[in-house]
């Protein structure tokens, strides 16, 4: 099988001013969506999404001709790529999609077949006040969630813990909390300095009292050692890795036991091939991996399918956040994805990644 086009279709969804406003330094209002499309002298055509693919058409002829099936060589060019360009794992994407058509599989069962759905955490993207962030958390309980996952900027650290405070007291014991930090990654353009250690270290201390599940990304990526003392000092497991550019700087995380739970996201981080790797090592050392999945529905769809072939968990990452981020929202130019009444996220039993794209929806937003 060869592939005979490759071609990107890019779309802006316009967002809300105070979602947008409490992640970017420099907000665009605006999030970007490519669609990856991947035809074949076969007459299969796949699927994928998750990053913008900026700058792909000067390597899209590395690409052309070659065989979709051959996934290890496609991963392996994809890497070749993201030292002068950038990370093209949409299109990996788009290969495994493939791959399932032709196997007549969900991709979920060619990466290990374990779960058939997963528990989603509720995954906030706004700094809200206390009270509307406990407000937000009962909602998403009585909407079948069993965790929340809660941000907090380092520019409202007392404001961030206050609103997990209020949260647990609202929510009660039997609801998970999750906390992030976001320390590993920076958004462009942000050059502030990162929280040092023996804040964080108070921090962790503060969160274990509310019985916090995990504490993501709490320092930069360099400072192994210092997430190393906030699990030893607070024994509160630690998160990390959803940006991580390679597989070899995961591979070193691992050995050095630098976390509990690595997050690679399989459309931004390290591919769909080496996530599942960065899982299987991780699972060898009774350490977890549940991926990072904060993109779109497909990019979403993509991380389900490996998060439930590789037994990912605790939970997997809904992200969520009404009215600023809802499932219609994420998830605007295919069938949105959402949790069933036990509050799993089902894999689609379909071959490939089993995503329905609405068309006339991608034809409205592309630019
Ligand atoms: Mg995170």
């Amino acid at each position: 099988m060869k592939i005979t086009a490759i071609r990107l279709t890019r779309m802006t969804l316009p967002l809300e001013p105070a979602f947008n406003a409490a992640w970017d330094p420099n907000p665009r209002r605006q999030f970007p969506a490519t669609l990856v499309t991947v035809e074949t002298d076969a007459g299969i055509v796949g699927i994928g999404s998750g990053d913008t693919m900026d700058g792909f058409e000067a390597y899209e002829h590395l690409f052309l001709g070659t065989d979709p099936l051959q996934i290890l060589n496609q991963v392996r060019r994809i890497e070749t790529i993201n030292f002068h360009g950038g990370r093209y794992w949409p299109l990996e994407v788009a290969l495994w999609d493939i791959i399932g058509q032709v196997a007549g599989l969900p991709v979920s069962v060619l990466f290990g077949g374990a779960r058939d759905r997963l528990p989603a955490y509720a995954s906030c993207g706004e700094l809200k006040a206390p009270e509307a962030r406990a407000q937000s958390a009962l909602a998403a309980k009585a909407r079948g969630f069993r965790a929340m996952k809660i941000r907090i900027s380092r520019d409202d650290v007392a404001g961030g813990i206050a609103a997990v405070r209020a949260t647990r007291e609202a929510v009660g014991d039997d609801f998970d909390l999750m906390v992030d930090l976001n320390q590993m990654w920076r958004m462009s353009g942000d050059i502030a300095p990162a929280l040092p250690l023996a804040r964080v270290q108070r921090i962790a201390e503060e969160l274990q009292e509310l019985a916090v599940l995990w504490l993501e990304e709490p320092l930069p990526q360099v400072d192994v050692v210092g997430a190393q003392r906030v699990r030893a000092q607070t024994g509160m497991q630690i998160a990390g890795g959803e940006m991580v550019r390679s597989i070899a700087e995961l591979a070193a995380l691992v050995e050095a036991d630098a976390y509990d739970i690595y997050q690679p996201d399989v459309v931004l981080a390290v591919g769909m091939y080496r996530a599942r790797q960065v899982a299987e090592s991780a699972n060898l050392r009774h350490r977890l991996f549940t991926p990072h999945t904060w993109t779109n529905g497909l990019g979403l769809l993509a991380n389900l399918h490996v998060a439930a072939g590789v037994d990912a968990g605790p939970y997997l990452e809904f992200p969520y956040d009404p009215p600023g981020w809802t499932p219609d929202r994420r998830d605007f130019f295919l069938e949105p994805i959402d949790i069933d009444d036990t509050g799993c996220l089902v894999v689609p039993t379909a071959p490939g990644l089993g995503a329905t794209i609405d068309w006339d929806v991608v034809k409205r937003f592309t630019v």
